[in-house]
């Protein structure tokens, strides 16, 4: 059991008190004793005085027998606060009366009365006993003849209470100086001790989560506890520095446990624990996951014959060079040998995966230089994907084993999906890339043109600039088989650049025979928009061909403008303010705000569609087509329907105030001598 802890103030006071109390008990004593004896001493003197000038008198009356004479004397004398009894012997009279003794006087009674003295009071008797002091004299004549005694009795009762007063004053002194001084030790010692002992305390107290106090203690006033305080200042120092090497000993441990030594990348363990994370975060957030497996082919040839120097420097080059092919939240790892490991999170679709396998298997492939020596490697790439393969982390990492093997068999340095047709997606895609660039080299992109009627005036007032692509084999391509390609590659870039070009040459081309085409209209990918150089490229190329700006019309469909709305302002002011026109494309499908909608330097929402296609079947399309006319018309932007195949369409369109329509109806995109034929001949419904 832990004993009561008393405070120091409590000792302190208990001491100092103490130590006090008895001086003054000490000192109250021997004041008694030394009053008293004072006192007595006095009190003797004049006792002895009063004895002797009472004696003379007294002998002289008792001598010539006037009894009442020295009664009235001693009554005289009795007045006296201090005696208590007067008694004579009066020899005379006992001889006269033939008595043994004749005794007269006077004695105070409790009440300090005067009383003639009875020799047969038994009271009187008892208070003479106790007297405090008694003082006989003999009495003797001038002549020299004894006569008798007188005895004056003095009671203590006086004694007593000037000692008691003498005592009272010096207690009370002595007490008011003991608190006074209890006080000033008290103030001093708490000063000088306590107080920076309490400093102290509280300083030490004052700690962080693990208990070290988290600051030094302050300089004290005392030599000894200035020592203290040094003392305890080096053992808080001392236990800082070791906890830090401690943690940065376990944070050293932390890292080795879970990196690889020789390249600094996370190990098994460490790739295993972000996986496991990595799942549960996809799974939060509905997304997807890809595990690479990467294997070098033909690592063990390089150990064999250049020695495991030159292959440990070979895989920290592979290592960087992987780490500088990934994206920046990617998770790298080497599970060990030539195995590396990539945790692919956040994805888009497959062909971000596969080009991410492909920028790997180029990055490796190119030779490295070790030593003075060049090798030459390659890697075999496996991928599994979560959900779609497996959702354990020992499956995933199985099946991107399997998928690697697969690699291997098919001639290595090639990446393999664990679903095959994933990976016969990838080749096509590789293949469609590689004859995309050969298309744009060899000029196998044609321009169609759609015609974009204002139905009010029954007169063409545009068109629309659509690629094509003339494969030499396949026949005419359709875009959507190969502008999201483009796009997630970034070939729609040049792409684009390239249809603007041959579109903005025709329509000077006919602006110079003297038709009117009216507005070309374009369309433009975000990605474009995001191309640093894209506003001055366009602006080049515009003055270069010779067209103007009002001739020109620029389509960016909602939901990529939507994207990053804030960004896209920027750029389509520039564009605006070079007086290109602005419209919104496939509007209705991308949930634009309406905040948005109205900062945009826009000046037509093109209707998708879909929203036309099934009008006046749809009640719901024809709802959200009145919608678009109207919120167009609140903008104050133009508004054109796409997609218009039938009369009861376009004449729907024109009663709800939709005026400019593209579509069928009119006509399909068509080449350049039909677009021409067009123009000059007018549509026909
Ligand atoms: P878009 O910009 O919405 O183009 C309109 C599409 O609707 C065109 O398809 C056109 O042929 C089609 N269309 C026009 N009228 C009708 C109709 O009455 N009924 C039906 N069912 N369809 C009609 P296309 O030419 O296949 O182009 C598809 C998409 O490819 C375009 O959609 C556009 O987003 C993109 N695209 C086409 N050319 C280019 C280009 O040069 N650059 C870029 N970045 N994208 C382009
Ligand atoms: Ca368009
Ligand atoms: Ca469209």
């Amino acid at each position: 059991m832990q004993r009561k802890k008393h405070s120091l103030y409590y000792a302190l006071f208990l001491t100092i008190f103490g130590s006090i109390l008895f001086i003054v008990l000490v000192r109250s004593y021997y004041d008694y004793d030394h009053t008293k004896h004072e006192v007595a001493t006095e009190l003797e003197a004049e006792l002895k005085n009063t004895g002797s000038s009472l004696q003379k008198s007294v002998a002289g009356y008792v001598d010539s027998y006037a009894v009442n004479e020295y009664e009235k004397l001693v009554k005289h004398a009795m007045e006296d606060d201090d005696i208590a009894a007067i008694l004579i012997s009066d020899y005379n009279m006992a001889n006269i009366l033939g008595k043994k003794e004749y005794i007269s006087g006077y004695i105070k009674d409790n009440k300090w009365h005067i009383r003639e003295y009875d020799v047969q009071n038994i009271e009187q008797t008892k208070l003479l006993e106790n007297a405090f002091f008694r003082e006989t004299q003999e009495l003797i004549t001038s002549d020299g003849s004894l006569v008798g005694t007188i005895s004056i009795y003095i009671s203590d009762r006086h004694l007593n209470e000037q000692v008691q007063r003498i005592i009272v004053q010096n207690i009370v002194t002595s007490i008011v100086l003991a608190f006074l001084l209890v006080a000033l030790i008290f103030f001093t010692m708490n000063a000088i001790i306590l107080k920076p002992l309490l400093r102290m305390i509280k300083t030490i107290e004052e700690s962080d989560h693990e208990g070290v106090p988290s600051e030094y203690l302050e300089e004290a006033n005392s030599k000894e506890l200035d020592t203290l305080t040094k003392a305890m200042n080096k053992m808080i120092a001392s236990i800082r520095k070791s906890r830090e090497r401690l943690k940065e000993q376990e944070r050293n441990l932390v890292f080795q446990a879970h990196h690889d030594p020789l390249t600094g990348l996370p190990n098994r363990l460490l790739f295993q624990d972000r996986l496991t994370q990595g799942l549960k975060k996809a799974d939060r957030e509905k997304k997807r996951l890809a595990v690479f497996f990467i294997d070098l082919d033909h690592f063990k040839e390089v150990n064999d014959s250049y020695g495991h120097e030159t292959g440990d420097i070979l895989l920290q080059n592979i290592a960087q060079r992987l780490q500088g092919v990934i994206r920046a939240h990617d998770t790298l790892a080497r599970l060990g040998g030539d195995e590396f490991t990539i945790i692919m999170e956040n994805l888009g679709d497959s062909v971000d995966i596969s080009n991410l396998a492909q920028k790997i298997l180029n990055s490796l492939s190119s030779p490295v230089v070790v030593n003075g020596t060049i090798l030459y490697v390659s890697s075999s790439i496996g991928i599994s994907l979560y959900p779609n393969d497996a959702n354990s982390v020992q499956d995933l990492l199985k099946y991107a084993d399997t998928a690697m093997y697969k690699a291997k068999d098919e001639g290595r340095n090639n990446f393999q999906f664990y679903n095959a047709q994933l990976t016969q997606l990838a080749l096509d895609r590789v293949v469609l890339e590689v004859s995309l660039r050969e298309a744009l080299r060899k000029g196998e992109f044609v321009v169609y043109f759609q015609p974009q009627i204002d139905t009010e005036l029954g007169e063409i007032c545009g068109m629309e600039a659509l690629v094509r692509w003339q494969h030499p084999e396949k026949g005419l391509i359709f875009p959507d088989a190969f502008i999201p390609l483009a796009e997630s590659t970034g070939l729609i870039v040049e792409l684009d650049r390239y249809v603007m070009k041959v579109a903005m040459e025709q329509v000077f081309n006919w602006r110079e025979q003297g038709l009117n085409p009216g507005v070309l209209a374009m369309n433009l990918s975000v990605k474009q928009l995001e191309h640093h150089d894209f506003i001055e490229t366009f602006k080049r190329l515009m003055y270069a061909i010779g067209v103007k700006p009002e001739w020109i019309e620029l389509e960016i469909t909602e939901s990529q403008l939507m994207r990053k709305p804030e960004d896209a302002i920027k750029v389509l002011q520039e564009l605006s303010d070079l007086g290109v026109s602005l419209s919104v494309d496939d509007f209705g499908t991308g949930y634009s705000s309406f905040a948005y909608l109205k900062k945009l330097p826009i000046s037509k929402l093109k209707i998708d569609k879909e929203f036309i296609q099934d009008i006046p079947k749809d009640e719901e399309d024809i709802a959200i087509t009145k919608a678009i006319i109207v919120l167009a018309k609140s903008l104050n932007l133009k508004v054109l329907a796409e997609g218009v195949e039938t009369r009861d369409q376009k004449e729907f369109l024109l009663r709800e105030g939709c005026r400019f329509v593209q579509g069928y109806y009119y006509s399909k995109p068509v080449n350049v001598e039909q677009m021409e034929k067009m123009i000059i001949e007018g549509v026909e419904e």
